[in-house]
């Protein structure tokens, strides 16, 4: 690589490489192109797909979602919820004023069966008392944010402390206590699933309360939620995509010459895989947190600065997949959105140590019924942490075999018909995500978010915003949504605009 002339001199305005074409890549590069300045634009997508983990695949004669699925909190504040009603993506319930001002507080709370592993119906009047006070305590967790110094340091540890002090006080058999605790465990499965995370002892305390819920009844996109990344890689130039581009390595503070521009030099080069070279004057990095914690080291030449490393090691990142069952006919009940699922014999107070292979369907939180297509009759179910990522090495016979066996225990009908087909995600398994989402882990706070989101070079030496950070472990209150990623792709898109406003204001100046 040649050096020489000026760094940041370009002929034909400044060049901007996106790597990721998830929401936050693609909404980065729509806020650059609707500007003035409109920079020489590429987003580099290691896959032959954009949206990330935004993914709809059709299946079971209809659509289904094997990444993202709800838009949370879908109200005015919401830019996803603001988009795909813009987009004509929502029907008329998700866009009314009564949808968007419910406040559910992020809980999910569905009509349901619940079952136990023995096949017994659970009173849908207990569910509701242990999700009472499974979710005051959660909500106590706030308590926290600030405090210099928590009681415990995770939240399972919290949640357990107070649900033993409360099973003191409890005056039924003893079976209906085993039975409470049985279904508070699952209540913790269930945390597991929507923090991403293996088990709520390693989610910190004192930040969770930091996570932002917005006001709306969480809704579906009844045409996929791909249909919104869909749309937005509609907006953009024809050319700004390049599909199956693993990025290998971002050189930056350098002066790189490449002959495709002669006389012309640049602070930042980006090498594929298959030895494509990209110059540029900056870089949006959006590649998920699980990525970054895996390839750092040989992703950034010179690595990132150490405080970044850390950052990068410290916040959390868990898998969190999706198991879709095909049925020829429901078990279920008309009316039920969501099945439940209670191992008897658990308890969030005892380490019950078993096997993975014997025993990772237990974490399995239970089934969404999605609504039928055609009259087929799908089961979502989730599942989240090892035994999610055990779950992933398995072929789909064994998944369906094993989850035979527990449903039919769980209905208490030997005889009931296996699954027609099943269909599963595999976040932890895929090279270019290696998990679901990100959490706030023990020993790390907020400000590792904002650290991670700082751009680069952090000292103000060699040319500015040579590589910025979007993705959603980049938005300190949003961080594992899909809003959050899109907010953090507007966020370093309106960084570099700053930047170049600032140098138009400045007179002489060029990009
Ligand atoms: C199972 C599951 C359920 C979820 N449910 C919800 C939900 O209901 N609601 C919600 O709001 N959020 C949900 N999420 C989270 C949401 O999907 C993500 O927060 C969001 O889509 C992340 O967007 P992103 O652009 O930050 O990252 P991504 O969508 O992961 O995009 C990053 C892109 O970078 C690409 N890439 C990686 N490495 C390279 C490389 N070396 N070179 C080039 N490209 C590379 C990847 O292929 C990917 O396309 C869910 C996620 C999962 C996995």
């Amino acid at each position: 690589m040649a050096s020489g002339g000026v760094i940041g001199e370009t002929l034909g305005g400044p060049r901007v490489l996106v790597v990721g074409g998830g929401i936050a890549g693609l909404g980065a590069a729509q806020r650059l192109c609707r500007n003035p300045a409109a920079p020489n634009l590429r987003i580099l997508e290691a896959t032959a797909r954009s949206g990330g983990r935004i993914r709809s695949e059709r299946g079971f004669g209809g659509v289904v979602e094997v990444g993202a699925h709800w838009i949370h909190g879908p109200s005015q504040g919401n830019p996803v919820f603001q988009l795909a009603a813009a987009f004509g993506l929502l029907g008329e319930k998700e866009l009314s004023e009564e949808n968007q001002s419910v406040d559910t507080g992020g809980h999910l709370a569905l009509p349901s069966m619940c079952f136990t592993s023995s096949g017994t119906r659970v009173s849908l009047e207990l569910v509701a008392e242990m999700a009472s006070l499974f979710y005051g305590l959660i909500d106590q967790t706030r308590e926290f944010l600030h405090v210099a110094e928590t009681p415990v340091p995770s939240v399972g540890e919290y949640l357990k402390k107070e649900i033993s002090q409360q099973v003191a006080h409890w005056t039924e058999d003893e079976e209906t206590k085993k039975l409470k605790l049985a279904i508070l465990n699952a209540f913790f499965s269930v945390e597991c699933c929507i923090s991403g995370t293996h088990s709520m002892d390693l989610v910190a305390l004192a930040p969770f309360g930091e996570y932002t819920v917005l006001p709306g009844l969480d809704c579906t996109f009844s045409g996929g939620y791909q249909g919104l990344t869909n749309h937005i890689m509609g907006s953009l130039p024809k050319d700004v995509m390049v599909f199956n581009k693993p990025v290998k390595t971002i050189h930056w503070n350098g002066s790189f010459q490449e002959a495709a521009f002669p006389g012309e030099t640049f602070p930042v080069l980006v090498e594929c895989d298959d030895g494509g070279r990209f110059p540029a004057h900056h870089v949006i990095v959006t590649v998920p947190l699980g990525f970054l914690k895996e390839h750092q080291d040989t992703f950034f030449d010179p690595p990132l600065p150490a405080e970044k490393v850390e950052a990068i090691r410290k916040i959390g990142f868990g898998t969190n997949n999706k198991v879709f069952l095909e049925f020829e006919k429901p078990f279920w009940e008309p009316h039920c959105q969501f099945i439940q699922m209670v191992w008897e014999d658990t308890s969030p107070l005892q380490d019950t140590a078993s096997g993975l292979q014997d025993s990772w369907f237990k974490k399995l939180i239970g089934f969404l019924v999605l609504p039928s297509f055609k009259s087929v009759h799908v089961l979502c179910g989730f599942i989240a942490g090892l035994e999610s990522e055990f779950m992933e090495t398995l072929s789909d016979e064994e998944v369906l075999l094993s989850l035979t066996q527990v449903l039919r225990k769980m209905t208490g009908n030997p005889q009931l018909p296996a699954p027609k087909s099943v269909l599963r995600s595999r976040w932890h398994s895929a090279p270019y995500t290696r998990g679901s989402y990100s959490y706030v882990a023990v020993g790390s706070t907020g400000d590792d978010m904002d650290l991670l989101a700082q751009p680069l070079p952090e000292d103000g030496t060699g040319p500015q915003l040579q590589i910025l950070f979007a993705g959603e472990a980049t938005h300190r209150t949003f961080y594992s949504t899909t809003h959050g990623a899109l907010l953090s792709g507007w966020r370093e898109a309106d960084r570099l605009i700053g930047l170049w406003d600032l140098k138009m204001q400045q007179p002489h100046s060029r990009l």
